[in-house]
C-alpha cells in the first residue's frame, strides 16, 4: 500500500445513487454532476452511479469529458462550459450535450456547420451572472435557430446562487427563470433543471422540472438543512422564520430530510515513525508546538502536498477508533500527531471518514467541503473497493 491513499467505495456511491433516485420519484432525470474528477473521487465512480439510476452526467470540460468517456461511451453528458467552437469536432466524438450561454455562442455553433447532431442544453442566467442568458427574447431565438438547425433543443436550465433557507433571492431566481422562458414552451423541451443539490432536498420540485443536478449528495452527504431544536432560542427562530415566510411569501423549507447517504472517500495513511519528545521540548517549523509534559508523537506522511491546506484548527485524526490532536505545523509532506502508549507503527491513521467526518475536516482546514473531497481525492493515491467483486 502507498504511504497515503485515498479509498472510494463503490458499493457506497451505489447505493446513494439507488437511495436518491428512489427518493424523489417525481423527478424523472437525475443528471449527477462529476466536474472537478467526480469531485475527486475519480470517473472510476461513474458506473456505479450509471448502473443505479443516475443516468445523466454533466461535467465542466473537454478534457474531464475525454476522462468520463473512457469509463462510460454511452451515458448522456453535457459540458456545462461552452466548448470552444474550434473543438467541436473533438466535442462530437465525445458525443457531448452543449450548454449554450448566448446569442453570439450560438450563431458561431451554426455557422461552423458542424455536422454532428448535437443536443444543445440553453443556459439561463436568472441572477448567478456567470454563464447563461439574460433576456428572454433572446432565448427564444436562440429556441428558434435551434428548431432550425440540425441540432436539437433537450435542455434548459438555470443555476441557484443561493440555497433557499429563508432567503428571498431563491424565489426570486426561479420566478425570473419563468419569466426568462415564458417565450418557450417549456413542455416541449425534454430537461428543464433548475438546480442543486440543496434545492433538491430543501425545497420541492417546482412545477417546471422534470430533471434536477446533484453533486455532494451522491458522494454521500445529506445536505438536508436541520430543524430547529427544542432551546428557547431555536424556538424564537422558528417563529421568526415562520413570520418572515408568511410575510415576503417565501418558498417553503423541507428540513431533516431521511435520506440514507455514506460517504465514499475515506482517506488514510501509515506512521513514519513514532517518537518520545520531552516536556519543553518544540515541534516542527518555528518552534510553534511545545510539549507541555512528556508525550509520544507519529509522523505521518502527509502535509498540505496532499491537499489538506495548511491550516490548523485543533484538527485531529483517528488511529483504532480514537483522536489523536495534531501537534506543531501541517508541512507540505508532513505532519506529527500526539498519540499514546498503545500507538504502533503498522497502525493505520484515519484523516478523513471513520469518526472524522466531513464537516468536522471543514471546520479543522477552514477548506470547504467538496473543497476538501477535490484537494484529498486529486493529490493521492485512489483505491477503488468494490465489495460485490468478491
Ligand atoms: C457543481 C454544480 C452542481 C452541483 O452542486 P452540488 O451542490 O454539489 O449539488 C449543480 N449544477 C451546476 C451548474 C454546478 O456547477
Amino acid at each position: 500500500m502507498t504511504d497515503t491513499y485515498v479509498e472510494i467505495n463503490l458499493n457506497t456511491m451505489a447505493q446513494n445513487a439507488r437511495n436518491i433516485v428512489a427518493k424523489y420519484p417525481e423527478y424523472g432525470t437525475f443528471i449527477g454532476i462529476v466536474k472537478g474528477d467526480a469531485y475527486g473521487h475519480g470517473y472510476g465512480i461513474v458506473n456505479a452511479l450509471y448502473d443505479n439510476g443516475i443516468r445523466y452526467f454533466a461535467v465542466s470540460s473537454m478534457e474531464e469529458a475525454a476522462a468520463f468517456r473512457r469509463e462510460n461511451a454511452e451515458a448522456p453528458l453535457l459540458c456545462l462550459e461552452p466548448v470552444a467552437i474550434d473543438r467541436l469536432d473533438e466535442a462530437a466524438e465525445l458525443k457531448l450535450t452543449l450548454a449554450i450561454p448566448d446569442t453570439d455562442y450560438m450563431d458561431a455553433l451554426i455557422e461552423s456547420k458542424c455536422a454532428y447532431p448535437f443536443k444543445l442544453h440553453i443556459q439561463i442566467d436568472s441572477g448567478f451572472n456567470r454563464l447563461g442568458f439574460k433576456d428572454k427574447n433572446e432565448i427564444k431565438q436562440a429556441a428558434d435557430r435551434i428548431e432550425a438547425s440540425p441540432y436539437t433543443l433537450e435542455g434548459v436550465y438555470q443555476h441557484y446562487a443561493t440555497a433557499g433557507i429563508f432567503d428571498p433571492y431563491y424565489d426570486a431566481q426561479q420566478e425570473r427563470f419563468r419569466e426568462l422562458t415564458s417565450l418557450l414552451d417549456l413542455s416541449q423541451i425534454p430537461l428543464v433543471h433548475l438546480g442543486s443539490g440543496i434545492a433538491l432536498m430543501a425545497h420541492k420540485k417546482p412545477d417546471i422540472a422534470t430533471a434536477t443536478r446533484m453533486g455532494l449528495m451522491m458522494y454521500g452527504y445529506n445536505i438536508s438543512p436541520d430543524s430547529y431544536g427544542s432551546s428557547p432560542k431555536d424556538r424564537l427562530r422558528a417563529a421568526r422564520d415562520k413570520y418572515y415566510q408568511k410575510k415576503y411569501n417565501l418558498s417553503e423549507v423541507i428540513r431533516d430530510v431521511e435520506l440514507e447517504l455514506t460517504p465514499a472517500m475515506t482517506f488514510k495513511c501509515r506512521i513514519l515513525q513514532l517518537k518520545e519528545v520531552k516536556k519543553g521540548e518544540h515541534i516542527g517549523y518555528g518552534a510553534a508546538y511545545t510539549a507541555e509534559e512528556d508525550i509520544k508523537i507519529a509522523v505521518l506522511p502527509v502535509g498540505y502536498n496532499n491537499g489538506i491546506g495548511h491550516q490548523n484548527n485543533s484538527r485531529v485524526v483517528e488511529i483504532n477508533g480514537k483522536l489523536f490532536p495534531v501537534v506543531g505545523e501541517i508541512g507540505m509532506n508532513m505532519m506529527c500527531v500526539k498519540v499514546d502508549a498503545d500507538t504502533k507503527l503498522t497502525d493505520t491513521v484515519t484523516l478523513l471518514g471513520g469518526r472524522i467526518t466531513l464537516g468536522m475536516f471543514s471546520r479543522f482546514s477552514g477548506m470547504g467541503l467538496a473543497e476538501i473531497m477535490l484537494g484529498v481525492g486529486k493529490n493521492n493515491p485512489r483505491v477503488y473497493i468494490d465489495e460485490s467483486d468478491e
